[in-house]
């Protein structure tokens, strides 16, 4: 059996402990004799799982005791129409600052729900963001919206932006536990599993507590954040198996340190990639350095027609998921926690081959 290098943007590629130790608890977990898959999410086991869950996540990301953590289901997709429908409250609109598709999607979604003020927008183009500064926020809004990391243009924010009083909401999907975060500054951040907290099926989403309980009347319950937490985001029956690779992957992260030193690694595998970038001929980002995710590397090769053969090439070297989003075309290399350095290091030099050959 030979494991790949897999650079796929979501779902992606997962650390081999969190792999191995699914595998070997898969028949028997916790000496119950079945598998975790098969427990009542009401059973002791699930419910302690549950519980160090929430307490590592807090533990990682300094959640402070006023914030809420949930673990809903449907994607961070869901979180789009959830999050207008429970912050709105009396206010009548909300700002978006779009910087890229997923910001672009939750604003059109928004927009089902309330009126949308987008405060900045940079898509297509997205080669950038404008400065917090200059971005046209209407104070009468009920939040501001902004995702952190663009999985597809590959943009990220340096640091969260400047909204004066405004609460400030941010989608994380792609970079949660990536490097520290000021959770303080935020009134609600959500996160999808499938990019670097685990596999699909769960959305950790961590809410300031007095933000909660002025969901209409006429939406939903099990996106009430209030009636999740009143039921420990057990409204409905869990993706227990996604809560239980979620557990894997936090035991993972602190054995690797914490949040703080993979922030560390993180940048060092980016550099690697951006400075073959910046040196080639071959190679091209058009994105700001400012801006350049330390997450999604998109790039283009300056000769359309060689994609197709960089692909084939790389995954014949078991480099593979490098294709980029069918919005933006390229190449995409995600490098999430899970990507080591030996990865990173496989690709830029399977890139430097691939350059002189031509
Ligand atoms: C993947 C992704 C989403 C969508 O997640 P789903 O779970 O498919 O709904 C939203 N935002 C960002 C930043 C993403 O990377």
């Amino acid at each position: 059996m030979v494991r790949k290098y897999n650079f796929s943007a979501g779902p992606a590629a997962l650390p081999e402990p969190v792999l191995i130790k699914a595998q070997q608890e898969l028949m028997d977990w916790q000496h119950l004799g079945v598998s975790v898959m098969e427990v009542s999410h009401r059973s002791k086991e699930f419910i302690a799982l549950a519980a160090g869950v929430d307490s590592k996540l807090r533990q990682l990301l300094d959640i402070p005791a006023e914030y809420e953590v949930l673990l809903l289901s449907g994607g961070a997709r869901s979180q789009f129409a959830a999050i207008p429908l429970n912050l709105l409250g009396h206010h009548v609109t909300a700002n978006y600052a779009v910087t890229g598709l997923w910001s672009k999607l939750a604003a059109d979604e928004a927009s089902r729900f309330t009126k949308v003020n987008i405060a900045t927008n940079n898509y297509p183009d997205c080669c950038s963001i404008a400065d917090s500064g200059n971005w046209q926020i209407d104070p009468e809004a009920a939040y501001t919206y902004y995702c952190d990391n663009e999985t597809v243009h590959g943009v990220e924010f340096s640091s969260p932006p400047q909204v004066g009083s405004q609460l400030l909401v941010a989608d994380m999907s792609s970079n949660l536990l990536s490097r520290p975060v000021d959770i303080r500054r935020h009134g609600l951040i959500h996160a999808c599993a499938q990019k670097n907290l685990g596999i699909s099926g769960v959305t950790v989403v961590i809410v300031r507590k007095d933000l909660l309980g002025t969901m209409p009347a006429r939406a939903p319950s099990v996106l009430d954040y209030a009636a999740q937490a009143a039921k420990q985001s057990m409204l409905n029956t869990p993706v227990t198996f996604a809560w239980y690779i979620l557990d894997l992957m936090l035991d993972w992260v602190a054995d690797q340190g914490g949040v703080s030193a993979l922030a560390e690694v993180n940048q060092l595998k980016a550099n690697k990639l951006y400075d073959l970038i910046d040196q080639s001929a071959l190679y091209q980002n058009k994105i700001d350095p400012v801006y350049r995710s330390r997450m999604n590397v998109v790039f283009h090769l300056a000769d359309k027609s060689l994609e197709q053969a960089f692909l084939e090439q790389a995954a014949s070297k078991n480099l593979v998921g490098l294709k980029g989003h069918r919005a933006v075309g390229g190449i995409r290399a995600s490098i999430y926690n899970s990507m080591p350095e030996a990865g990173v290091d496989a690709l830029v030099e399977f890139m430097r081959e691939f350059e002189q050959q031509q």
